[in-house]
């Protein structure tokens, strides 16, 4: 094999290959097609600029943006490499010029701007010039699928084939095409409309090592905002929101708290945008709240810390996102606040084309064409959650996203790594119960069901799981609580979930033996769950004082009056009726505006008293409120227990 060390060396003065830039390099060397998918910053060019340097003829490369072009080409030619660039602020001589060298073979990468293949003269004189590679850098703009289509990029095929190689084989020069971007839809547009003829693929570059992971599941918005402010500290920090309205909250909680904080969204003026983005950048400014308008301009390399208070689209935006920290190779830490029913509004901003991203294409698109996309980020989306709710190695779900190799699990700097730890006797039989309890079910049901029937909260359940030996054998745990160590097991091997939206619970081989007590040296991530309500409870701690269900009519009208629980019968402090009230409202007030209906459609202010009187914990106890029939129950149970949940949990923490 030649050895690539010494010409690395000498021409670039780098003394190693980063991983994956030496296939990458042999990849296109060989002759092949090649489709490398390598993170912006990972040392990709090298993969072209260095066979450039060792085969004969041009290598050109083309690439979309002006100014990378001339960076570009400055860096080559302070190294001593010929390269020069061929777009449309060149004069025609400047152009002619060029050309000409090049057909002398004077210069070994010429950069082209993808516009100019639409000349036909340009592409005629073309054939003259012997190249070595046909380099397509960012080639996901080929893809309509992609975040920046460019028409012009659909002509490169047959500019291709037009050149001549200049090692005299047959045939157009070898393709290598370069991307960031990982979804299967765009590189399987890179392969087809740039014409790839069973090209090597080579993804690398994807580990960010020093960027630890974690996830912090959290049950509403009073926690997030007592959270943001812990995580941010003294940080230089972003703080990632999915609306504008909670990117000014996140930023507002902040400077309360006393942090040097702006936000920053597609809302604001030019000009209070670019201010925020200058401020930060010089370092005026330590913490921005944004939405993810906030794209590619920030290159502070000292980002300590990235918050994102709502689930992002995607694991693509979301590795993007994080990826603004720790440029400067210190350690930085990635936080995902997460709540599961913020998926609700991301599904929103799906369906609604709502969001804010810069790189969304312009483009019009036919109605098929709008509902396949949609269809896309709806997936791309059940990804991020499943990343959200993994229990396993963070990074190495991640890498394994983008089909990095780097995955190696565990990777011991990521929350859940953190966690693992091997079982005790008591923790282990609660997993072999919970494995009982999904293969009782005959394994077809999701997390949710399998923790309600364990739980014996069977009034939502289908007949078959009502009557099981299962049902009910683990009666004084929390669904939370199961349903966390459900993901654990799962981050561990014993669970398999299915792909589908229904993500069906099965137990893989490993679970069996656990189930069965084969296997008693079981490590995983032990789950943080929130100590249980009823023991709260128990305690005293709690103030909100519970009516009966049967007569929850009392409380209305009397919001206010001393007879209300304000103040229960042990004199401590309490949570006033009317402000449970005032937190459903808020609720109820931004649900309505997310499905654009009046709040009232949504829960009569009397049913709003009527839960805040009996504080429902389950679905079962919250269909009894009157006003909650099985539809408002489908469609607002959930949201409606958390916001619970969190109004219990604030009181419990004051
Ligand atoms: P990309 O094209 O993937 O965005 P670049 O090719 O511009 O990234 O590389 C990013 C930086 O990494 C450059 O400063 C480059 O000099 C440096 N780099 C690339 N390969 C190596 C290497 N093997 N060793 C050290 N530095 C490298
Ligand atoms: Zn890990």
């Amino acid at each position: 094999m030649v050895d690539l060390i010494a010409p690395l060396h000498r021409h670039f003065g780098h003394t190693a290959f980063r991983p994956g830039q030496e296939d990458l390099v042999r990849a296109v060397l060989d002759g092949r097609d090649v489709l490398a998918v390598m993170p912006t910053g990972s040392g990709k060019s090298l993969g072209f600029q260095l066979p450039a340097l060792l085969l004969p003829g041009t290598t050109l490369v083309v690439s979309p943006l002006i100014s990378l072009m001339k960076d570009q080409v400055d860096e080559l030619n302070r190294r001593g490499i010929r390269a020069a660039a061929l777009h449309s602020m060149l004069s025609g001589d400047a152009r002619r010029e060029i050309l000409s060298s090049a057909r002398s073979g004077d210069v070994r990468l010429l950069y082209v701007a993808p516009e100019r293949f639409a000349s036909d003269h340009f592409v005629r004189t073309l054939r003259d010039l012997p190249v070595a590679r046909f380099v397509v850098d960012e080639a996901h703009c080929v893809s309509a699928w992609g975040h920046d289509f460019r028409p012009d990029y659909r002509r490169l095929r047959q500019a291709a084939a037009e050149c001549r190689r200049s090692d005299a084989h047959p045939g157009r020069p070898p393709i290598a095409a370069f991307t960031a971007t990982a979804t299967p839809e765009v590189r399987d547009d890179i392969v087809d409309l740039l014409g790839l003829a069973e090209p090597q693929v080579i993804v690398a570059g994807f580990d960010r090592p020093n960027i630890e992971l974690r996830v912090r599941p959290v049950t509403g918005e009073l926690e997030k905002r007592q959270l943001v402010t812990e995580l941010v500290g003294h940080k230089r920090a972003l703080v990632y929101a999915a609306t504008r309205r909670n990117a000014e909250s996140a930023a507002e909680a902040l400077q309360t708290a006393g942090h040097q904080a702006a936000a920053y969204h597609a809302g604001l003026g030019d000009a209070d945008r670019t201010r925020v983005q200058d401020h930060f950048a010089s370092g005026a400014l330590l913490v921005v709240c944004a939405t993810n308008a906030f794209g590619m301009g920030i290159d502070r390399p000292d980002v300590e810390a990235v918050v994102h208070i709502d689930i992002p689209g995607s694991l693509e935006a979301y590795y993007q996102e994080i990826g603004r920290a720790g440029r400067d190779a210190r350690p930085a830490i990635a936080t995902l606040l997460w709540n599961y029913a913020d998926v609700k509004t991301r599904e929103f901003l799906i369906n609604h084309g709502r969001d804010e991203s810069p790189a969304r294409p312009g483009v019009p698109l036919d109605p098929a064409e709008a509902a396949r996309r949609k269809e896309l980020e709806h997936k791309k989306l059940r990804r991020m959650v499943a990343y959200a709710d993994s229990a396993g190695c963070l990074r190495a779900t991640i890498l394994r996203y983008f089909g990095d190799p780097a995955a190696r699990e565990p990777c011991g700097a990521c929350g859940n790594c953190d966690r693992r730890a091997p079982l005790d006797a008591d923790t282990r039989l609660l997993v072999r119960k919970i494995l009982s309890g999904i293969a009782r079910g005959g394994e077809r049901y999701g997390r949710r069901r399998i923790a309600a029937m364990l739980i014996g909260n069977v009034d939502d359940l289908p007949e078959p799981l009502t009557r099981l030996s299962t049902t009910g054998l683990l009666r004084n745990e929390q669904p939370r609580t199961i349903e966390r160590w459900i993901d654990a097991a799962c981050g561990a091997g014993l669970i398999g979930v299915s792909e589908d939206q229904y993500r069906t619970l099965g137990l893989t081989p490993l679970g069996r033996d656990v189930m069965a007590g084969r296997v008693e040296d079981v490590r995983m991530a032990v789950p943080l769950v929130r100590q249980p309500f009823s023991r709260r409870h128990a305690s005293g701690q709690l103030r909100v004082r519970r009516r009966g269900a049967d007569r929850p009519e009392r409380g209305y009208g009397r919001v206010g009056s001393t007879e209300a629980p304000g103040v229960d019968e042990e004199g401590g402090a309490a949570k006033p009726l009317e402000s449970v009230v005032a937190t459903l409202r808020a609720w109820r007030l931004e649900e309505a505006r997310k499905r654009a209906i009046a709040p009232f459609v949504i829960l009569h202010d009397r049913t709003l008293v009527a839960i805040a009187t009996t504080l429902p914990r389950s679905s079962a106890e919250l269909h009894a409120v009157p006003g909650i029939g099985p539809a408002k129950l489908a469609a607002y149970g959930d949201a409606i227990l958390a916001v619970i949940e969190s109004i219990v949990a604030s009181v419990n923490t004051r």
